[in-house]
């Protein structure tokens, strides 16, 4: 090993390291012991999706209450996250602490007050539309139209319930106006600039601006169709951080790197439309089998990358965590008691 290899692995090991979005299947057979991988790969909070705007409301629900028992029943491996000191303990103790994403706003039900429910059973982050539009507001693949009265109202309920308001996946007009209206930070949890690959999944330079200006940060999303680089490989993420952090600063940069964990089971709800939450004019489909995703082995990698650029140790830590569990430790509150 050379000394940049030796110093960036004990580095890393060292690192608080926060990974804003990952996905098991959307099954209650999906076995969460799988994100052992992650925490093998020097992950100390990995955000989980459990839904989308295409999954039915039981699909969502069987799958909470089969990944907060699995988390539960393995104490010695995993702290299901209430607050942002849950990530510091789970680091301490060498756990993997996990915490939930909604993806999209249909699962609400035009209720605004399921976004508490929702929170009380571990979901941390949500965003308002899945690339189509829904009656909250409008999806980053569909018509550009403004966010709803009703989508007022859920900006309100999630800055209310102290969840994370994310907007990935959401349109431009949309985004922007969640930014401008919401009285907490906004992220954008797995998303990458669209100055350097053109998909409708990337975000323009003054979505980018508007998110700092909220006090929010942008995490680059590891799937290599919105990389610009089929292989998804960690120079391309290297190149997606850097681009960030050349225009709004370190302390606004973070990782989402949306792998997939394909354990073999089908999550498809019946009557689904792949076609249409992932249109082929978007480039879904042209990919042959599988696109490359990175993988959460990349991790260690994204960190020799960035102190072999040079980067100050400091600003490493911020973009591999300490900005998100900063953001997080504002936002996110102690459960109520019941
Ligand atoms: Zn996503």
């Amino acid at each position: 090993m050379d000394d940049l290899k030796l110093r960036a692995a004990t580095f890393h090991r060292d690192a608080l390291v926060w990974d804003s979005h990952a996905c098991l299947p959307l099954h209650p057979d999906a076995d969460v012991g799988a994100l052992e991988r992650h925490r093998a790969a020097g992950v100390d909070f990995v955000s989980v999706n459990i839904g989308m705007d295409m999954n039915p409301l039981p699909q969502i629900m069987a799958v909470i209450a089969s990944f907060r028992a699995q988390l539960q029943a393995r104490p010695e491996r995993f702290v299901p996250v209430d607050d942002a000191r849950d990530v510091e303990r789970a680091r301490a103790e060498g756990k993997l602490a996990v915490a939930f994403d909604l993806e999209g706003g249909v699962p609400l039900g035009e209720r605004p007050e399921m976004v508490q429910l929702f929170y009380d059973l571990g979901v941390r982050q949500i965003h308002l539309a899945y690339n189509r539009n829904n009656s909250i507001g409008g999806g980053c693949y569909d018509q550009d139209v403004p966010l709803s009265d009703l989508g007022r109202r859920v900006v309100r309920a999630v800055n209310a319930a102290g969840m994370l308001m994310d907007c990935s996946h959401t349109g431009y007009r949309t985004s922007m106006e969640i930014m401008a209206l919401s009285d907490g930070p906004v992220i954008y949890s797995h998303a990458n600039p669209l100055a350097l690959a053109a998909n409708g999944r990337n975000i323009r330079d003054d979505q980018i601006d508007a998110c700092v200006a909220t006090g929010g940060i942008v995490c680059v999303n590891g799937v290599g169709r919105f990389l610009g680089d089929p292989e998804a490989g960690t120079s391309a993420i290297l190149r997606h951080i850097d681009y960030l952090v050349q225009r709004v600063g370190a302390d606004h940069v973070g990782l989402g790197l949306d792998y997939e964990y394909d354990l073999g089971l089908d999550q498809d709800p019946p009557g689904y439309d792949r076609a249409y939450w992932f249109p082929p004019e978007h480039g879904y489909g042209k990919d042959g089998p599988r696109l490359r995703i990175a993988v959460p082995e990349q991790f260690p990698e994204i960190t020799e990358g960035l102190l072999g650029m040079g980067y100050a140790e400091a600003d490493v830590r911020r973009i591999l965590g300490e900005n998100m569990l900063a953001l997080a430790g504002r936002v996110w509150r102690p459960r109520r008691s019941h």
